[in-house]
């Protein structure tokens, strides 16, 4: 698996004005650009700011609104304010040299573990792990991990499943490769498994379960409900139920259990209804609001192996009088679907 991701990142990785060399500095100054802004918008401002502070001495001695000036328009300005902070740092304590230990380098304003983990490993071609989104969804595929990533223990689950991955290989080139994989291959919602070079490896892609994961459930947080939403379907019906007494009283809507898992939806289905269910793909996360509260419906499609009650065509649904919450979550269906 390592060796197909480094040759297809050796011969297929985009060409960033940061990747012309291995200068720790121009790393950084491109990680920390990229944490909320695309590549596409980051390379301009990069370009600029190398120019006018070619050397990290440089960058300390000029004024924080020069600074400032040239990251106008890419927001987020305490990052410029880290970025001037840690250059005046590494000019006096390091004599302008960029520190070349993960611990060093992770003890610097404004950079966190994923920064260091690519400093040390694209710069110094140190065997650490730099863990973003991107990698947490293609080792969530790939080895079909049904943890929920938002939690940290699952993130150091992850990290330490790649911090043995990385060890004996070029971890630059595995790191950026698992980068440029994440950005456009196995991207989040509609993966490009047929052109993946480790698809042979991945445990989701043969399970054809990559598009449900990763799990990606955020902490709830107080009126928040967190919901698995199921549009589960049957040929060309969709299964839809009456609300009892409650919220939303006597109409029809989408099944849905307060669940931490689509896995666990099933579960609760299947006990339910005594009807075995399939996971299809995961579709997108939708909130609606309430007066009173609010509703993150995780909205997975499912598929019934025969028919139940409740099952209605596209047609009889526009009949029906549905809650918008879950007309909301239909439409988002049929639009991903077409
Ligand atoms: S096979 Fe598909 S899901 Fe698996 S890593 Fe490749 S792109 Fe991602």
């Amino acid at each position: 698996m390592q060796k197909n991701l480094i040759r297809w990142y050796q011969e297929n990785h985009r060409d960033f004005p940061w990747r012309q060399n291995e200068n720790p500095y121009f790393i950084w100054i491109s990680e920390i650009m990229l944490q909320q802004t695309t590549t596409e918008a980051v390379i301009p401002y990069f370009e600029r700011f190398i120019k006018t502070f070619p050397t990290i001495q440089q960058l300390a001695d000029a004024s924080l609104e020069d600074v400032y000036k040239l990251w106008e328009g890419l927001g987020y300005y305490r990052r410029a304010k880290h970025i001037h902070e840690t250059a005046q740092i590494i000019a006096e304590q390091y004599h302008g040299v960029f520190p070349t230990t993960y611990q060093e380098i992770l003890s610097l304003k404004g950079i966190g573990p994923y920064t260091a983990g690519a400093i040390c490993s694209i710069a110094y071609h140190q065997s650490t792990p730099a863990i973003d989104g991107n990698v947490l969804r293609i080792m969530s595929r790939l080895y079909l991990l049904k943890d929920n990533i938002a939690l940290t223990k699952t993130q150091k689950k992850i990290s330490d499943i790649v911090a043995k991955l990385l060890t004996g290989y070029d971890s630059s080139a595995f790191n950026q490769g698992l980068m440029d994989l994440g950005a456009t291959i196995c991207r989040p919602l509609q993966p490009r498994c047929e052109q993946c070079p480790i698809s042979d490896f991945c445990l989701a892609f043969k399970s054809n379960q990559q598009k449900v994961l990763p799990i990606n459930i955020k902490n709830i947080k107080h009126k928040e409900i967190h919901y698995i939403t199921g549009i589960i379907t049957y040929q060309d019906q969709f299964l839809f139920i009456q609300n009892p007494a409650g919220l939303l009283e006597n109409l029809y809507g989408l099944i849905q259990y307060e669940q931490e898992s689509p896995y666990r939806f099933i579960e609760e289905f299947e006990q339910q209804y005594e009807i075995p269910l399939s996971i299809v793909s995961h579709i997108t996360d939708i909130k609606h609001v309430f007066t009173h509260r609010t509703w993150q419906m995780h909205v997975y499609h499912f598929v019934l192996s025969q028919p139940i009650d409740g099952l209605y065509t596209l047609e009889e649904i526009n009949q029906l009088p549905i809650s918008t919450a879950h007309l909301k979550v239909l439409k988002a269906f049929l639009k991903n679907r077409d």
